[in-house]
């Protein structure tokens, strides 16, 4: 166990953990695993989506772990499959019964439909109704771009408390966070020590970098540690995946020590501009779609 990770305070004031453990393309038979090593590791901060088909699992994995349901933060994301209001409202009935829970600390859209953003409001709408209800403690998007955003700042009540995109040394997004930064929604950084330049067999990865290298050098830390570090002192939630518990372990190891402004500045310059995952005005029902199973 390496200690605790910071709490970020969501815009109502609910906290969150900022370190979490992520499980996509955690295959089922060993997310239950990945799950509860993380629990013992002082992970507090679980982020899944009904996409990943693993939920059932992480839930047998947060049972197995025996922590107190409240000390956890489980968040979920609903798919583009079940956007509209009836059938968000139901998406969180599917989620919430594999998972095992009553209630989910964080509940996201997914992606934006572009195509249908009169959908994407509608099961915005009922994230709204879930979080007057009780059963969502905090609700927010991911993959929105500012004129996502704007649309839904304008057409909802609400105002998201997390938009979860990509953020990693190689793709920064800074526009993006500083509109998160003028509304108060907290950004959450997925491929947060840039896994996605690397399993799409990507020439240039994140994890051979040599500044990340030479600063991990000077602290004794690993390139994906210097990562984490640096999402922690911006500001942002980052919630790395693997199945491994000694990269699990690693990637909580990150509490000890303080990357200087230069050194900040030195990873805040490695920025292409280059997005690793799907343009989001890309995604359509017709592409992406595909049939959410019940609990
Ligand atoms: P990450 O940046 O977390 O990298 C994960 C990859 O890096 C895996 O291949 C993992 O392999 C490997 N890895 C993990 N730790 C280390 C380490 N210390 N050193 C070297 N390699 C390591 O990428 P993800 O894309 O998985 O993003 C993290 C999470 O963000 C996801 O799991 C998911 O929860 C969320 N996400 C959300 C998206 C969205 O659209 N909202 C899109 C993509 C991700 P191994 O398991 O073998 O250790």
């Amino acid at each position: 166990m390496t200690g605790h990770s910071p709490l970020l305070t969501l815009n109502n004031g609910i906290p969150m953990p900022a370190v979490g453990l992520g499980v996509f393309q955690s295959p089922p038979d060993h997310t239950a695993t990945a799950v509860e090593s993380a629990l013992a590791e002082g992970y507090r901060l679980i982020d899944t989506a009904a996409a990943y088909a693993n939920d059932r699992q992480v839930g047998d994995g947060i049972r197995r772990a025996g922590i107190p349901r409240d000390d956890l933060f489980i968040e979920t994301k609903v798919w583009i499959s079940d956007y509209g209001y009836n059938a968000t409202l139901h998406a969180f009935d599917k989620s919430a019964g594999k998972l095992g829970v009553d209630r989910l600390d964080l509940l996201l859209l997914h992606q934006p439909l572009p195509s249908r953003f009169d959908l994407t409001l509608d099961a915005y709408r009922a994230l709204e109704k879930l979080l007057a209800d009780g059963k969502v403690r905090a609700i927010g998007v991911s993959n929105f771009t500012p004129e996502h955003l704007q649309r839904l700042l304008v057409e909802t009540s609400v105002v998201p408390a997390v938009n979860q995109i990509e953020v990693h040394p190689y793709f920064q997004q800074t526009t993006l966070q500083r509109l998160h930064a003028e509304h108060g929604i907290r950004t959450q950084a997925w491929s947060p020590i840039g896994g996605i330049t690397s399993y799409r067999g990507g020439e240039k990865r994140t994890f051979d970098d040599s500044t990340l290298l030479e600063i991990g050098r000077q602290h004794g830390k690993s390139a994906a540690q210097v990562m984490l570090r640096w999402h922690l002192q911006e500001g942002r939630s980052a919630i790395p995946k693997s199945t491994k518990p000694a990269r699990i372990a690693e990637n909580f190891d990150i509490f000890d020590f303080e990357l200087s402004a230069d050194q900040i500045a030195a990873i805040d310059a490695l920025d292409t501009g280059v997005r690793g995952g799907p343009d989001p005005d890309s995604i359509t029902l017709e592409t992406y779609g595909r049939e959410i199973p019940e609990a």
